[in-house]
């Protein structure tokens, strides 16, 4: 079990919103625990983050959030095992990333006492909400964005660390739909992609909406340059089973280097799954899905471990996924959620006890 070297300051919340929470329809990220961590950057340091009741926050209209987006957040969950221990997967991984996103977008770093140490006070704290039903978990959102004033279009002075948690049921959207996008892009050479920047959901929104008004759940990411090779489905990474082979794509400046993905690729080969990494044209999947050698699509990320893609729509033509007895992303999916829930060993040294 892991323990804490920053003091953590606590202020409880009077009365605990535990009772309002009904644990057995339990949507995603919509009701939040009693508390939130809160630390502030200014005059040049972090100070030590806080615990507080949760909490709507105040801020200037001239914040630079709103003008200029300097924004960034993680996803995360805690899982609690059948005695009330609670674990987190590979959190250090997740704290990495998020220093990788702030320093791309000019977000000063966040140490990792103030993210783990932060972090493990409010699950401790809020522990009851942490769901124990299987499928469920406690959702965790780190974010980090600039508070500092002023209409001139530069980095602010003073930022905001914060984490918020949501009790939240398994993430089952049912097979998708996805259409290859290529018109618009997610993300370009030399741009902001990798990093999980708030503006990059956003600018995705209007292109699904597009999407879901042709009939379709989602949009498969091409490459910005010729929109010839997928890249990501929706906000998830994305697999390709050709054959008996699994397929993703090389992470780049427009790739987020998720940790469900490479998760994946580590465990595949274990479980007998031959992997590739590999840019994948559009013409070699609908060539596949001709031919019948497609055997599977689907999305990876946190929320859903994996998301499975019951078809795909290309140009003016529709193409269908075969049903198969024992797919790979079952298979791939029982085996990271029974490490995350402490069901199995863990052998790669993923879990991290919490309490
Ligand atoms: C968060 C995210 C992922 C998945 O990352 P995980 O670490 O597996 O949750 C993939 N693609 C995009 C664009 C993302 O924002």
């Amino acid at each position: 079990m892991q323990t804490n070297v920053t003091h953590i300051a606590i202020e409880r919340a009077e009365t605990s919103k535990i009772n309002e929470v009904d644990f057995d329809n339990l949507a995603f990220g919509s009701v939040f625990t009693d508390h939130m961590l809160v630390g502030n950057y200014r005059n040049g340091a972090w100070e030590t983050p806080k615990i507080v009741p949760y909490q709507p926050i105040v801020l200037e209209p001239s914040a630079k959030i709103f003008h200029y987006g300097q924004s960034i957040f993680e996803g995360m969950k805690a899982y609690k095992d059948k005695k009330g221990q609670v674990f987190l997967f590979r959190p250090l991984d997740n704290h990495k990333r998020f220093n990788i996103s702030a320093a791309r977008m000019c977000i000063p770093q966040i140490p990792e006492a103030h993210f783990m140490d932060g972090l493990t006070a409010l699950l401790r704290l809020d522990h009851a909400f942490i769901p124990q039903k299987e499928g469920s978990s406690l959702y965790i959102r780190p974010f980090m964005f600039a508070s500092g004033k002023g209409f001139h279009a530069s980095p602010a002075d003073a930022y905001k660390f914060m984490v918020a948690c949501a009790p939240s049921g398994a993430y089952f959207s049912g097979k998708v739909r996805v259409l290859i996008e290529e018109k618009y892009s997610r993300s370009a050479n030399g741009g902001v992609g990798f990093a999980k920047a708030g503006g990059n959901y956003a600018g995705q929104f209007y292109p699904t909406e597009l999407a879901v008004k042709k009939g379709y759940n989602q949009v498969i990411w091409t490459d910005d340059t010729h929109h010839e090779f997928i890249e990501e489905a929706g906000a998830m990474n994305i697999f390709v089973r050709i054959g008996d082979t699994l397929v993703t794509a090389p992470t780049s400046d427009r790739i987020l280097d998720g940790i469900t993905r490479k998760s994946i690729l580590q465990m595949a080969e274990d479980l007998g799954m031959p992997t590739e990494v590999r840019k994948i044209s559009v013409s070699e999947v609908v060539k596949a899905a001709q031919d019948g050698s497609l055997k599977e699509m689907f999305g990876a990320g946190t929320a859903a471990v994996v998301s499975p893609i019951a078809g795909f729509g290309h140009r003016d033509r529709d193409y269908d996924l075969p049903e198969l007895q024992d797919p790979y992303a079952t298979r791939i999916k029982k085996a990271i959620t029974d490490i995350q829930y402490n069901l199995a060993d863990d052998p790669y040294g993923w879990r991290y006890q919490v309490m």
